[in-house]
Formats: C-alpha cells, sequence, structure tokens
C-alpha cells in the first residue's frame, strides 16, 4: 500500500526533477489507520520534495524487521537540511523555518503538527535526523 502512495508522488517529482525511489525490505502488515497513514506519508513526501533542490533524490524506505514489534517508515531526502535548534519547532504549529523563502513554496505551517499527532494517535514515534545543508530524514516508528 505504501508503494502505491509513494507512487502517487511520482508526477510531483517529476515536475521538479527529483529522484524519487522506494525501498522495501519485505513485506509487513501492521494495524493501523490506513487513511492517517497514508496522509502522514503524503505530508513527509510532500515536503521532501518541497524542500529539496531540482536533481536531488528522495527515497522511502520501510523496514519491517528493524525491531521484533516495530517497523520503521523512513523518508529521506539531500535538500536544504534542517539545524538542530529547528527540529525541536518544526513540529509546532504554524512554524516554518524561513517565513520569507518557505512562502514561495506555500504551506502554511501545519503538515508536520498534523504528522507528529498521527503518529501519536499510533502510539508511535517520529524524529528527524538531519544536517543543515546535508538533507534530512524523517523517521517514523509503528508497532507492529
Ligand atoms: P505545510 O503545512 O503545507 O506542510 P510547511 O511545509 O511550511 O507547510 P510543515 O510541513 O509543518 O509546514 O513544516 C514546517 C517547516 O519545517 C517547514 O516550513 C520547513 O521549514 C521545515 N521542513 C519540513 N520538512 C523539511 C525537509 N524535508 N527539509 C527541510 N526542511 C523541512
Amino acid at each position: 500500500a505504501i508503494h502505491e502512495i509513494v507512487r502517487k508522488m511520482q508526477p510531483l517529482a517529476d515536475e521538479k526533477h527529483i529522484n524519487l525511489f522506494f525501498v522495501k525490505q519485505e513485506s509487513v502488515i501492521i494495524r493501523a489507520d490506513i487513511q492517517r497513514i497514508k496522509q502522514l506519508l503524503i505530508i513527509l513526501i510532500d515536503n521532501a520534495l518541497k524542500y529539496t533542490p531540482g536533481n536531488g533524490v528522495v527515497t522511502v524506505k520501510v523496514d519491517g524487521e528493524f525491531e521484533k514489534n516495530k517497523i520503521r517508515i523512513m523518508v529521506r531526502d539531500t535538500g536544504i537540511g534542517i539545524s538542530l535548534t529547528d527540529q525541536h519547532k518544526v513540529f509546532d504549529r504554524f512554524y516554518r523555518v524561513d517565513r520569507a523563502r518557505s512562502r514561495d513554496s506555500g504551506g502554511n505551517g501545519l503538515g508536520l503538527a498534523i504528522a507528529r499527532d498521527i503518529v501519536n494517535l499510533h502510539d508511535g514515534e517520529l524524529y528527524i535526523e538531519s544536517k543543515i545543508g546535508e538533507g534530512a530524514a524523517f523517521i517514523v516508528e509503528l508497532k507492529k
């Protein structure tokens, strides 16, 4: 099902000349609200495409064997990255790192707040691995 979501984002990636990859180890079935997980992935992939310049790479990876009772979904990009200070703030409602710059890429700073709500609703975890200028990875851990 996740593959389908990634496929739907392909035209947006093409438009920006970004390579969008889907990597999957093995099929896993989890107990989750599929509509909400879909919304969560769209937010993360949409952001990755938004904050990655042309010719960049966005990779969506699903790891079902990462821990016995957990699966991990990672959305990684080669974009502008997020500083450590901002990593603590981007999940806040209406927070945007660079208001002036992000204005023309649209959005209102709600996406990641919603993403965090969805993950919390599933009793999961959502965190960032990033360095400024070196891309960002959003990691979701959900119970199997
Ligand atoms: P929208 O509500 O449409 O998603 P938004 O992208 O501004 O708008 P969030 O998704 O909540 O809002 O993201 C908050 C801020 O976090 C963004 O404005 C951006 O500065 C930063 N951000 C989010 N994802 C990334 C990313 N993949 N790389 C770099 N910065 C990011």
